[in-house]
């Protein structure tokens, strides 16, 4: 990925590479969007923090990567908190992330396109998702009723803005009885594998579609509740001028609050005196003092090579030995001279003839997202699409290590035949196509370094869900965790909401009464 330099960055990486801090501060690994979240919130609160960042930007996954007039966005489709009341929006509030931008909030999820000409739009407002459904499907009428009724009674569903670590005993329990309504319905979920899910439905092309809202053919059915749940609310978007401009809000509100970033500073150990955390050392020799360790990189790196895997238990190695991360992608994207005022802005369709992507998978559909110059990612009579495809990370790793002219091969010969199907959907589109691009997993793993590629931490399988993944480790003293490695099902809210725990839990340690702001 090639970003294109921003003011904020000079601005934020103007301290010396090397220089060690005259007072010892809180340090925080990585600039996702959990370390500047953690960063903002500490600074909120008098806290002196640095974050070091191996990589030379702000964001992490967060990010995009500029080419010529075209921004391809390497990560956000949705965001939860696109408004008021709702938690996420107010963490996006304090951080500065969306204020003064334009969100897009889409009446549909996406279009679901068949092979014998079927279409299904999947309207986010629930009633009107039942009348689809049931027009598709109405031999499955009592499963779709019961999907809605659930859903509808998950969609209150708010996460708590203060850890339950530090929450008193009233608000445990008010909390609780909060969730009680959804109680039977998450329990109705939770366990079973979307693929067994499916199954019940009759009708195969309802079978089809749900499993494809879902993605994952190894998640848990209680996704598909709660996707339904969080998009009836109107409470997800896309912010304009997408993930970089987003990353790049936080990166500045951080930077305005005080705090610094340190680029090019890869963290290798974390420094531990009588089992407290009390420094890091970075790649290029630098031992850099801290009053506490916040690690918001990897999970994986983090615990196993940072601290050489001498904080575990038994709960902690059942989740890095026996639960799944997301699986590795490529994304591929295209700037095309050419506007598409019929295209979903999600779309799910069939393909004429399968799309192998690495050794072993092949696809038979693929899905595209489209983005016109209202979204600020192209100039006016421009559009920019992307797609991506799950795909094994050490296929990639391997091949770009031991094989580079296949590695690039590979990569061309995907983007082309990618292009070959879209133009068979949208007409002229080929000859359009004024830029292309494809990240691999092996592109993430260097950019972000996350763990076997994944691109949202731990997917959200039976196995994990309902399992609480702890901010601390075994018998370290004075060090966090934050991130979507604490979080089954990361994504963006996740991780800032996890940098906001960990600032809580640092303000409660050193006896400081939490308080965020807005300005
Ligand atoms: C293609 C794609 C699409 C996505 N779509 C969405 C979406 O639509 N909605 C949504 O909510 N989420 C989405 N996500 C997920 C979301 O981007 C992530 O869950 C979130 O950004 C994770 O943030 P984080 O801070 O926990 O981790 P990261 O973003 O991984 O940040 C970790 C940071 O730590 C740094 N680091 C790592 N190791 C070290 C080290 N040793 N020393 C110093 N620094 C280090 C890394 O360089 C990185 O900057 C998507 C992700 C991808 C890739």
């Amino acid at each position: 990925m090639i970003t294109a330099p921003m003011p904020v960055e000079e601005k934020i990486s103007a301290a010396p590479a090397v220089a060690r801090p005259a007072e010892k501060k809180v340090i925080i690994i990585g600039s996702g969007i959990a370390g500047l979240a953690c960063g903002c919130y500490l600074q909120m609160n008098g806290i002196a923090t640095e974050i070091l960042e191996a990589s030379l930007l702000p964001g992490g996954l967060c990010t995009a990567w500029h080419r010529g007039p075209y921004v391809f966005d390497g990560c956000m489709r949705w965001l939860i908190g696109a408004q008021q009341p709702s938690a996420f929006h107010q963490i996006w509030t304090e951080l500065g992330a969306i204020t003064g931008r334009k969100i897009f909030i889409h009446d549909d999820m996406l279009q679901i396109e068949g092979l014998e000409g079927e279409t299904l739009v999947v309207p986010t407002d629930l009633d009107k998702l039942a009348r689809e459904f049931k027009r598709i499907a109405p031999e499955d009428s009592r499963l779709i009723d019961k999907l809605v009724r659930d859903a509808r009674r998950c969609a209150p569903l708010e996460p708590p803005l203060t850890p339950l670590e530090l929450m008193h005993p009233f608000a445990k329990a008010r909390l609780g009885l909060d969730i009680l309504p959804m109680v039977p319905a998450i329990m109705r979920y939770k366990n079973l594998p979307i693929t067994r899910y499916v199954t019940r439905y009759q009708n195969k092309f309802m079978r089809q579609a749900l499993q494809l809202i879902v993605g994952n053919k190894d998640m848990s059915a209680l996704v598909l509740v709660m996707l339904l749940a969080f998009r009836t609310r109107n409470n997800t978007g896309f912010v304009a001028g997408g993930s970089w401009d987003f990353a790049m809000a936080i990166a500045e509100r951080y930077a305005k609050l005080g705090g610094t970033v340190r680029y090019k500073s890869k963290v290798i150990s974390v420094q531990v005196e009588k089992n407290r955390a009390v420094g890091v050392h970075c790649a290029d020799g630098t031992l850099v003092p801290a009053q506490t360790v916040v690690s918001c990189a990897d999970g994986h790196t983090t615990i196993f090579k940072m601290l050489d895997g001498k904080f575990v238990d038994k709960k902690l190695l059942y989740l890095y030995e026996h639960c799944q991360p997301f699986p590795a992608i490529v994304q591929i994207s295209l700037g095309i001279q050419k506007t598409f005022p019929h295209a979903p802005h999600t779309l799910n369709l069939p393909l004429r003839q399968c799309l192998r992507v690495d050794d072993q998978q092949q696809y038979d559909r693929l899905e595209v997202e489209t983005f016109g110059a209202a979204s600020k990612l192209c100039p006016e009579g421009t559009t920019v699409m992307t797609v991506r495809l799950q795909t094994r990370h050490d296929f990639w790793m391997e091949l770009k290590k031991n094989d580079p002219p296949r590695y690039r091969a590979e990569k061309k010969r995907i983007v082309q035949e990618i292009i070959v199907a879209l133009d068979q959907r949208f007409p002229g589109l080929g000859p359009a196509v004024e830029r292309s691009d494809i990240a691999t997993p092996a592109t993430f793993v260097r950019y972000t370094g996350n763990w076997q590629g994944s691109y949202e931490g731990w997917l959200p399988t039976p196995r994990i869900l309902g399992r609480r993944i702890p901010y601390t480790l075994p018998k370290l003293k004075n060090f966090y965790m934050a991130g979507h490695w604490v979080v089954a099902g990361g994504g963006l809210p996740a991780a800032a909401l996890a940098g906001r725990y960990a600032a809580q839990m640092v303000c409660a340690e050193q006896g400081k009464k939490f308080t965020a702001t807005t300005s």
